[in-house]
């Protein structure tokens, strides 16, 4: 497939920044050089994926200068010539460890890759034993966090495409299904929709929901069932994440009491999450509502992570994490009320900070479902 020549230049120009400000961070941090190998940091800054095998591949960003790529040479064709990065690749015999070792000062301050495989990180760290080693996420995460506007339209079209299918399960018949068979048709309808990946699709009908990240199993789904269903999956490197709540028949008067509950929380916490509010603020107001109607103690997780290459990272909107939001933040807004042995409930929505107000991304309709 040939990229037009505007679209291929925009992507560079993308990169290019991409890189100039991970290399601020490096200077700012006192980090001379970034190794980066497997996991979404390396395609975020270079527009290529490593393969996630026993082959070292790594990227070695200097504080000032050029890049270069370090990959196995029978991988060395998949780089596309577009790749910012001098290839250096290695032969079978080769030791890539002590070539990446001979690419930095002995004592240098690296900042790795938080996904990169220990057997790499050990035998870099015994290789270099005079350097200092600090994350990855120190230098490349405060650049990461902060989405640009392809970035946004990407997590934009990934929800509205589970938006559909939240839409499509009210629809469909759930009693006398087991989870695991709801579950296989979400991670159909994820994959019909455009989606490379499944992420997780939670189906938790009854008690099982009141574990938030309860495994999809065997439990048959029952009349007067309240059935979570939480799913998400990667559409084009950006992740996509819903959850809404099934009731299988008219549900109980205290069920129908927690949703208004719930649902006025996520509205809540949705409208604090403002510029310059910070994530802890935004826990805090979400929590409350949940604390006023004196079911706080069900409450038992934070109210959101961020969202974008990796379907958890960060901001985190927890209590402690006094960053203030800032354009271009991406996370859920998912409280949750979880009842031991009798039910539970999340609904999530991913919402951006903009100038203009938190935008949602999603759309799908937050009343609770009455379904079959
Ligand atoms: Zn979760
Ligand atoms: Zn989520
Ligand atoms: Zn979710």
């Amino acid at each position: 497939m040939t990229v037009p020549a505007t679209a291929a230049a925009a992507a560079s120009a993308t990169r290019t920044g991409r890189i100039e400000r991970v290399q601020a961070c490096m200077a700012e941090a006192g980090v001379d050089a970034l190794l980066l190998s497997v996991g979404p940091d390396l395609p975020y800054l270079v527009g290529y994926e490593a393969m996630p095998l026993e082959r070292l591949t790594m990227l070695v960003l200097p504080r000032s200068g050029a890049a270069r790529l370090v990959v196995p040479r029978l991988e060395a064709m998949r780089v596309d010539a577009a790749v910012p990065a001098e290839v250096v690749a290695w032969d079978e015999t080769d030791d890539p460890v002590a070539l990446v070792a001979s690419m930095v000062a002995p004592d240098a301050v690296l900042a790795i890759g938080d996904r990169t495989w220990a057997r790499f990180v050990v035998d870099l760290q015994g290789a270099l034993p005079s350097a200092s080693w600090r994350r990855g996420s120190e230098v490349i995460g405060p650049v990461r966090i902060v989405k640009d506007d392809t970035e946004i339209a990407a997590l934009e079209t990934a929800a509205n495409a589970v938006d559909d299918i939240a839409v499509a399960m009210r629809g469909v018949a759930f009693a006398g299904r087991s989870e695991i068979d709801v579950h296989r048709e979400l991670a159909e309808r994820i994959a019909a929709a455009g989606h490379q990946r499944l992420n997780f699709a939670i189906v938790a009908a009854g008690p099982n929901a009141a574990s938030p990240h309860h495994e999809p199993g065997s439990t048959v789904i029952r009349d007067g069932d309240l059935v979570l269903c939480d799913f998400g999956g990667t559409m084009h490197g950006y992740c996509s994440d819903i959850t809404r709540m099934y009731s299988v028949g008219e549900p109980t008067a205290e069920v129908a009491e927690s949703y208004a509950v719930l649902r006025a929380a996520q509205e809540t916490g949705v409208r604090a999450a403002v510029v310059g509010a910070t994530c802890e603020s935004v826990d805090r107001a979400t929590r409350s509502v949940i604390e006023a109607a004196g079911l706080g103690a069900h409450f038992v997780h934070r109210t959101g992570h961020g969202i974008g290459a990796e379907e958890h990272e960060d901001p985190y909107i927890v209590a402690g994490d006094l960053r203030p939001l800032v354009p271009g933040h991406a996370f859920s807004i998912e409280p949750g009320i979880y009842v031991s042995g009798r039910y539970g409930m999340r609904l999530e929505d991913i919402v951006v900070a903009t100038a203009d107000g938190p935008r949602r991304l999603n759309a799908a309709p937050r009343d609770l479902a009455i379904v079959a």
